[in-house]
């Protein structure tokens, strides 16, 4: 099967580097499927949970917002967060959800509202993404683990 270099970057780290067969995105332009030698395109990323297709099966990573780059032979995403599944701290994740939560309930002014449900969609993310890749077998766990005892 053809693959695709993935990159996804944060103004921290490179959060991953590696080949996959399909990225699904969600962009300001909505649900973006990629498959190697995908014509050039730029766009936004919408906050979400990014899923990859590997040779072996499926994995998720949490992004927040930024770019995506497209060619033929890479994908790049700019985002300003984002964890690979197993990665995450769930607990972590969980505890920021109901902060958000009690946030939200309180009832502050417009710029705390807005503020709490970014933090809230944030962590649901985070969830989403940890829960699906635990249930898919964290696959690009196992890819780093494979490639850094080799
Ligand atoms: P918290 O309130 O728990 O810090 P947050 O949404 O405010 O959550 P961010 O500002 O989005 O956190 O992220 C700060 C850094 O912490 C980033 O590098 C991000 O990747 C990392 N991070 C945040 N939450 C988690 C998590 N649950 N598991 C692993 N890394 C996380």
């Amino acid at each position: 099967m053809s693959s695709v270099t993935l990159e996804i970057i944060t103004p921290e780290r490179v959060v991953l580097s590696t080949t996959v067969n399909m990225v699904s995105v969600r962009t300001g332009g909505g649900e973006l499927g990629i498959l190697p030698r995908h014509f050039p395109l730029a766009a936004t990323v919408t906050p979400g949970v990014v899923k990859v297709k590997v040779e072996e099966g499926e994995d998720f990573i949490a992004v927040s917002e930024g770019f995506l780059h497209v060619r033929p032979d890479r994908v790049v995403l700019l985002v300003d967060t984002a964890e690979v599944g197993w990665s995450i701290d769930v607990k972590r994740a969980e505890e920021a959800k109901q902060r958000a939560e009690r946030r939200l309930a309180e009832k502050g002014t417009d710029i705390d509202t807005a503020r709490a449900e970014t933090a809230l969609h944030r962590a649901l993310y985070r969830l989403q993404a940890a829960e699906h890749s635990e249930k898919a077998g964290e696959w690009l766990k196992k890819a780093k683990d494979k490639s850094q005892s080799s």
